[in-house]
């Protein structure tokens, strides 16, 4: 029996022929789109005959992420040629500088709110989210997003600008954060592939220091009261995996010199080298000893005391730390 991903690869192939088909109808001439359509013709042989998506070199399945990204594929990454190799290389920079330029400024000081943020990808590219938009301008509220798309590399990296767009053209509506983050789920979930979905946060602040917050299946955002930290448990479930969901949202209101602390499980689950994980107890004692600091500086200390725990150990998975602090 074929499985549900075949079948939606023949779909998007059978696609791209028909619309070839046309391109050469109106343009026999052009050589390029001749050879395009016999590479398709190839790949869906290759779906029937059941290989499809193994390389062809060494008969192992190829990377998912780069299937997902180019359908055509045909080798994997061990086995591309050097031009290719290059060719991949010069896309993924180019990818890389894409993504940084979707992220918001480094600091921000708006609304009474002061807003820092790290941003490290494991790799070239994150599958890491973070975003803080003012859609009404500088007395409007400010909205703040914050997450993780599944998996790693590329397709997280696509996924998190489709949800950068999302969001972005959402938040001008003047949404509460659980019905923004309601209808970015059914878009996320009508337009991606069934295994993916992205844990988030979404919060909304207002000049008065009331915050509303829909966590999405995401690590607790810690709240930094007078030296005590408590956690923002989930309030719903992640993003894209169920296509009917309804999420609610808590509200909290921050003091002077009060503080929330987002941060992706590339921090609480870095592992040293003895395997042990950073955790989340960890992260909450550096807060609470670090109340006074200011957003910049608080970020750095967080990182310092993660960089002592990891030692030589490298980190593996996306990392992003947000600090959203009330000025006074
Ligand atoms: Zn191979």
């Amino acid at each position: 029996m074929a499985t549900v991903t075949e079948n939606i690869v023949r779909h998007q192939l059978e696609e791209r022929r028909h619309r070839l088909e046309a391109a050469l109808q109106a343009a026999p001439q052009e050589a390029q789109f001749s050879r395009l359509l016999q590479e398709v013709d190839a790949a869906l042989a290759r779906v029937e005959g059941g290989s499809y998506g193994l390389c062809e070199v060494c008969h192992d399945p190829i990377e998912q992420d780069r299937l997902m990204a180019d359908p055509m594929v045909r080798f994997c990454l061990d086995h591309l040629t050097e031009q290719e190799q290059r060719a991949l290389e010069q896309d993924l920079q180019l990818a890389a500088r894409i993504q940084q330029g979707l992220l918001p400024e480094k600091s921000l000081r708006t609304l009474g709110w002061e807003i820092h943020y790290h941003y490290e990808p494991a790799g070239p590219v994150s599958g890491d989210y973070c975003d803080v938009v003012q859609p009404d301008g500088d007395t409007g509220d400010l909205y703040f997003l914050f997450g993780d798309v599944s998996g790693k590399g590329v397709s997280a990296a696509i996924l998190m600008s489709h949800l950068h767009a999302t969001f972005r053209s959402l938040v001008a509506a003047d949404f509460s954060v659980g019905q923004l983050v309601e209808r970015a789920n059914r878009v996320f979930r009508e337009s991606t592939l069934s295994p993916y979905f992205a844990t988030l946060v979404a919060g909304r602040a207002s000049a008065s220091g009331e915050l509303e917050i829909c966590n999405a299946g995401h690590c607790p955002p810690l709240v930094l009261t007078d030296g005590r930290v408590t956690a923002v448990d989930p309030t719903g479930l992640p993003v894209g995996a169920f296509y009917s969901t309804s999420f609610s949202s808590r509200k909290l209101t921050l003091g002077k010199g009060d503080t929330m602390v987002l941060y992706t499980d590339g921090l609480t689950e870095a592992r040293n080298a003895d395997g042990a994980e950073y955790g989340s107890e960890r992260i909450s004692r550096v807060l609470a000893g670090s109340r006074h600091l200011a957003p910049e500086a608080l970020t750095a200390a967080c990182l310092a005391d993660l960089a002592v725990h990891l030692g030589d150990a490298p980190k593996v998975d996306d990392l992003t730390l947000m600090v959203v602090r009330r000025a006074g």
